[in-house]
């Protein structure tokens, strides 16, 4: 038995307004003032001054807002690094992603790239990174994904979606600031919030788990439960904990896996284009069979803050596209080798996943 040697990211600062520390955090990353450091910011914060004259820009380094209408592309990683490279006169200093997980998965590629030669696609898999990435920050706008403490970073690439998992894809440092969710619309609060849910159950009710991952999904999954499901919190206590809870939930993923809901949402992913949060939540509600007491919980939780989840998106779909969603699924074997157990191939049959695809 061998065990893994997990990289944690070495500094976190949390506190309300801890934001506005960041320009005495990352001056002495600075190699020289040619040497830029490059702001990727989600682009709902244009014209948003409370964040954006926040950012200590100076000499010259960039900010480069980005949408988040698509989650990440290798593709667009490509170009970033491109464009970085060609409108820098030095080095990068550092690489500073603010926003939800598509901006820290973004932030978490482009510092990989800048000291990695070739496509990014290539390095789609496990452990294909060679050198070390560029300092790099996370700074976290929304809550759930657990992309801030995560060691991967998930990108479409023209193949498969599949994340860039190496030692040097966790942040060097992440602000934990729950004051800058506050703008975040109630659907996609829940959504969000959501995958950290469901980040617990399936790594509560997994196989693989663990001493470590159950302290970390327990911590978690109880302050879901406080969240979404009782009455009181404040707003500012609530922004608190679901940092704290997305903070957790990836660390315990990190050290087992996720499940049934994560593996048949990365199929709606490829083919429809339903974003993670979303489609956790679309596949989670029709896996009572799986996960009957999380199940509950959810349904729950989606009644009381009077949540309405999209009906119907795989009605229309003929037999290749559900076969091109099945395919997917299937492929993320130790999802399902953590969900169902070592057998899990005779219990989940395409049949099966036609039949549960076809409820949603
Ligand atoms: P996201 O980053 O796309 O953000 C969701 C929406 O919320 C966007 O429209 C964004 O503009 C908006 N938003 C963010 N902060 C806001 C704020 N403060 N005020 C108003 N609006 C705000 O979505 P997400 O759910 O955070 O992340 C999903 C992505 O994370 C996917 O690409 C998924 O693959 C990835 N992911 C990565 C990991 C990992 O470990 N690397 C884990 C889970 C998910
Ligand atoms: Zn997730």
């Amino acid at each position: 038995m061998s065990y893994k040697n997990f990289p944690m990211v070495p500094r976190v600062i949390f506190g309300r307004g801890s934001f506005n520390q960041l320009s005495e955090i990352i001056y002495p990353k600075r190699f020289n003032i040619h040497a830029p450091f490059i702001f990727l910011v989600d682009d709902v914060f244009k014209g948003n001054a409370w964040l954006t004259s926040r950012i200590p820009l100076s000499y010259d380094d960039r900010l480069i807002f980005i949408s988040t209408n698509e989650e990440p592309k290798t593709s667009q990683v490509d170009a970033l690094v491109e464009d970085i490279i060609l409108t820098s006169k030095q080095k990068t200093s550092g690489v500073i992603g603010i926003g939800g997980g598509t901006l820290l998965d973004l932030a978490k590629a482009v510092a990989i790239m800048l000291t990695n030669e070739g496509e990014t696609k290539d390095y789609q898999g496990w452990d294909l990174v060679k050198n070390p990435a560029i300092y790099h920050v996370g700074i976290p706008t929304i809550s759930g994904t657990g992309a801030e403490v995560s060691r991967t970073t998930v990108l479409t690439g023209p193949d498969m979606k599949l994340g860039i998992n190496s030692d040097f894809t966790p942040f060097d440092q992440v602000i934990l600031d729950p004051e800058l969710t506050q703008g975040v619309p109630t659907n996609q609060w829940f959504y969000t919030g959501m995958d950290c849910f469901i980040h617990c159950v399936e790594s509560l009710k997994g196989s693989y788990l663990n001493a470590f991952s159950k302290s970390y999904g327990d911590m978690a999954f109880e302050l879901c439960k406080e969240i979404f499901l009782e009455d009181h919190l404040t707003e500012h206590e609530a922004q608190d904990k679901l940092m704290m809870a997305s903070w957790h939930g990836g660390m315990s993923i990190a050290y087992s896996q996720v499940g049934v809901a994560h593996a048949m949402s990365y199929g709606l992913s490829y083919l429809l284009g339903t974003k993670h949060g979303i489609g956790n939540c679309i596949v989670f509600d029709h896996l009572e069979e799986f996960y009957p007491e999380g199940v509950k919980l959810f349904k729950a939780m989606k009644k009381k803050h009077h949540i309405e989840l999209p009906k119907g998106i795989c009605a229309n779909l003929d037999d290749s596209e559900l076969d091109i969603m099945i395919n997917i699924s299937l492929s993320l074997e130790p999802l399902w080798e953590n969900a169902i157990g070592k057998n899990w191939k005779k219990r989940i049959t395409r049949e099966k996943l036609k039949s549960l695809y076809q409820k949603m």
